[in-house]
């Protein structure tokens, strides 16, 4: 909580500072208007996405939905009614064709001491039969997904985003020292699950989690007790993907 008030203060100093700038010059284009807009935009997605209001929760840069998924403010939005509507629950927005056979993944320095959970979650996604997406792990910019460790106080395991403009979601944000109790298979679960929210997945019991309704795989259908991207499991979830995970990885990708 601490960390996140001191983000805003940095956030509203660093606004200050660009306004106080601008002062001084001629041109008033109040910039940081566009963020505000951009962030109401984002805020009409994720209702469009059929997340309740009262599930959202506005914390800074950022929305968090249903404690693990983050929404940046500043996210691109597109409008793209064309995709295939098919999930075991998905968000109906994927990463596209291109983006899905290299996404690249770097490791911030506060997590390369979960290096071998990361590569066991990667393989996890990447073994998936039937299946051309591939996580790769890289060392230097450009990536597509940054994996860091952040302090989401208790009961969050981890938090990541969910794809937009046809690029993985490009967050994920690990409770480290929370999960470093667990076993190994359950650090590298909490991972797995995240990069499950960065290819569109949603909570395969989002139902029995009372979170809003999801949209179905085509073909891949109900509840699934042994489902990796069952939601409010930290610590005690399945730690390989079960075989309706991969269907349905396989369908959308
Ligand atoms: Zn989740």
């Amino acid at each position: 909580m601490k960390k996140n008030l001191k983000k805003i203060a940095i956030v509203a100093m660093v606004a200050v500072a660009i306004a106080a700038c601008k002062k001084n010059q001629e041109t008033s284009t109040p910039e940081p208007q566009e963020t505000v807009k951009n962030a109401d935009k984002v805020l009409q997605h994720i209702k469009n996405l059929g997340f309740p209001e009262s599930s959202i929760v506005d914390n800074g840069n950022e929305y968090i939905v249903e404690e693990d998924i983050i929404f940046p403010k500043n996210m691109e939005i597109t409008t793209n009614g064309a995709g295939p509507k098919t999930e075991q629950y998905y968000t109906g927005s994927i990463v596209n064709s291109t983006n899905k056979l290299n996404i690249r993944v770097f490791v911030d320095p506060s997590m390369t001491s979960m290096s071998s959970e990361i590569n066991n979650a990667i393989a996890q996604w990447n073994g998936v039969p039937g299946s051309t997406l591939r996580l790769n792990i890289v060392t230097s910019a450009p990536y597509d997904i940054l994996i860091k460790d952040e302090n989401l106080g208790s009961g969050v395991c981890g938090q990541g985003q969910f794809p937009s403009g046809g690029s993985a979601g490009a967050l994920i944000k690990i409770n480290k020292s929370y999960i470093a109790g667990n076993s190994f298979a359950q650090r590298a679960r909490t991972i797995c699950h995240e990069f499950g929210h960065c290819i569109s997945f949603r909570h395969t019991n989002w139902a029995a989690q009372g979170e809003s309704t999801a949209t179905n795989v085509p073909g891949v259908t109900g509840t699934d007790a042994l489902s990796l991207m069952n939601g409010g499991q930290c610590g005690s979830g399945a730690t390989v993907l079960s075989q309706k995970d991969k269907d349905a990885t396989a369908v959308l990708y």
